[in-house]
């Protein structure tokens, strides 16, 4: 058995490894997989936000071309024709997030006071350009909406005196495109909540051509321009942050200037989180977005996962393991007991064969012994008769021998039959010791024999059974040194017949006794080797009386002797018993 488990554990330690290098490789790719769905679910958010975001600044650079338009159309625009263009539009109703709109008018220096004193004439009375100062060119803002009191101070600003401004301004009025500016600071409000940022369309006046940098710059007439509060415009663009566990903010330009700061980036970002980055190019400038996410709230779901996949994975690696091991057990079991049968039956077949040709010489031997010891060839001399005497005894041996071998041949491959009759089992005994006489004379043995007055027939096999009292008797007489006693009794007990032969021999250690009966099992002893043997007898005496539903006990002490009961139920004539 250890060689078969030993055999079969490579294939099922190849098959427990097969199965948990599958699971070890989908453990990591699910522990991978945790941080990819996180990305793409942050990355979905971010876009999600990013276009918003640059939806609603298109629609204002939509509403801003629409404006250049508008003076492209009418050569100059008045203060009502502008109002009504963005009332019309509804852009700053619809389209929540821009603090104004507005037109600035590009004047070169030389200019200003005829273009301040045309304005308060046409336009608002009022008229002030700011900051002061002389400079070459202003772009102060002339017209504005809506008409709030706030964004009227605005009105007469020179958009061209702040670096911020002028940078958008510049770009836009060289590339003809939408421009954006960085974090700009409101003109009326200087707090926090003005942090602002504008943006500029420029407007070329009409006919000029505007093909190169330079045609741009000598044809730029104005700016429409959007003007937006940070704060507000994230507010209104982006949906109610209700989630804790994302955030994000803005930075501006190649100094990533802070632009936006979401109100709880900073608590989250104080937080076991991870970041994604991407970039909103608008107009001119490059905002970046980096998004936070709190990590444990991302991975909570999938983090048991991983977890599952390899304790899951181990108990089915074991349950395959298992199941192959008790697959392979099986079928190893069987081709070793088919083996087993195999060499059986060879063997059977060979005690068969061996134990016929050795019987009918032997047999002869035994008639020609007996012929000339009863004087058929010639008086012998005393010497002569001894040395035939033992000899006849040895043959006697050799063929009781023959004949438990052949019984081991004939079980083996189940052909034994039992042939049963009703016969004294006493008149047996009694035939046993007198044909065993000389062996017995020989060790100058006492052998009783005892039965009841009351005679009671046996119904079985004569054959076999006379063989395993044979062999009973025989043991006696071997292991009892000479001119010892033995006795033998019958008796018509309850529970059947009993037959015991009892010797005051060798005896048996206590600890041996269980192996007597075991096939080819000798026991070493004082005389064991001087009597020989084939430890056969006691296994074919066992056989017997289980062949005749009975068992044999054994009772013995060492050096004192040995008490061997064959008991064996009665039967009823009629009743077939096959083995
Ligand atoms: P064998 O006599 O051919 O060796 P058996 O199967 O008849 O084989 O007996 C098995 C062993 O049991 C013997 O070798 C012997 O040691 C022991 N044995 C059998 N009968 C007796 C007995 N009456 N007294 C002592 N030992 C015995």
């Amino acid at each position: 058995m250890k060689t078969i488990e030993k055999t079969i554990l490579l294939p099922v330690v190849v098959v427990f490894s097969a199965v948990m290098t599958v699971v070890i490789i989908s453990f990591f790719m699910s522990l991978n997989n945790a941080g990819k769905e996180l990305n793409s679910a942050a990355s979905e958010y971010a876009n999600e936000s990013t276009g918003m975001i640059k939806d609603r600044l298109n629609i204002f650079e939509e509403t801003l071309r629409a404006g250049v338009g508008l003076f492209a159309g009418n050569g100059t625009v008045s203060k009502e024709q502008f109002s009504n263009f963005i009332n019309t539009s509804a852009v700053l109703e619809r389209y929540s997030g821009a603090q104004s709109v507005g037109y600035a008018k590009v004047v070169p220096g030389s200019q200003l006071t005829n273009f301040s004193d045309m304005i308060r004439t046409t336009t608002t009375s009022d008229f002030t350009l700011y900051p002061e100062g002389s400079r070459e060119q202003y772009a102060p803002v002339v017209y504005v909406e809506p008409q709030s009191d706030n964004n009227k101070r605005v009105i007469g600003f020179d958009i061209y005196s702040e670096a911020s401004r002028q940078k958008a301004l510049n770009t836009a009025r060289d590339t003809g495109m939408v421009a954006v500016t960085g974090v700009v600071q409101s003109v009326v409000d200087k707090s926090e909540s003005g942090r602002s940022f504008v943006m500029y369309a420029p407007q070329y006046k009409q006919g000029m051509p505007t093909s190169t940098v330079e045609q741009r710059r000598v044809a730029i007439e104005g700016y429409v321009f959007a003007g937006f509060r940070i704060a507000q415009f994230m507010e209104n663009v982006l949906p109610a942050d209700n989630d804790e566990d994302v955030s994000f903010k803005v930075t501006v330009g190649e100094d990533k200037v802070d632009f936006y700061r979401a109100p709880d980036y900073n608590t989250l970002t104080a937080r076991n989180h991870v970041t994604l980055e991407t970039d909103l190019p608008i107009g001119s400038n490059i905002f970046h977005f980096t998004f936070a996410y709190d990590r444990n709230s991302q991975l909570a779901d999938n983090d048991s996962r991983p977890i599952a996949i390899l304790i899951f994975g181990f108990v089915t690696a074991i349950l395959i393991a298992g199941a192959v091991w008790l697959i392979l057990r099986g079928k190893a079991n069987e081709l070793l007991l088919e083996q087993e049968r195999g060499i059986n039956e060879a063997k059977d077949n060979l005690l068969s064969l061996a134990s016929h040709q050795l019987r009918t010489p032997a047999t002869g031997v035994k008639q020609y012994l007996g012929l000339l010891l009863q004087g058929f060839a010639g008086e012998l001399d005393g010497q002569q008769k001894q040395l035939l005497e033992k000899a006849y005894a040895g043959n006697e041996r050799q063929l009781k021998t023959i004949n438990d071998v052949l019984y081991l041949a004939r079980l083996g491959s189940g052909r034994i039959v039992l042939s049963k009759s009703t016969f004294s089992a006493e008149r047996l005994i009694r035939d046993i010791v007198h044909e065993l006489h000389d062996e017995i004379e020989t060790k100058r043995h006492r052998v009783t024999v005892k039965a009841p007055k009351r005679h009671r027939d046996f119904y079985g096999d004569a054959h076999l059974i006379r063989m395993a009292i044979e062999n009973l008797i025989t043991n006696a007489i071997k292991y009892t040194h000479s001119g010892g006693k033995i006795a033998i009794s019958l008796q018509y007990a309850k529970e059947g017949l009993k037959i015991t032969v009892e010797d005051n021999g060798i005896g048996i250690e206590q600890s041996q006794q269980d192996r007597l009966f075991e096939q080819f099992e000798r026991i070493d002893n004082d005389l064991s080797i001087a009597v020989g043997g084939s430890g056969i007898g006691l296994y074919v005496v066992r056989n017997i009386a289980g062949m005749h539903d009975g068992h044999v006990e054994v009772t013995s002490e060492l050096n004192q002797g040995s008490r061997f009961t064959m008991v064996m139920p009665y039967m009823e004539p009629d009743q077939p018993n096959v083995g």
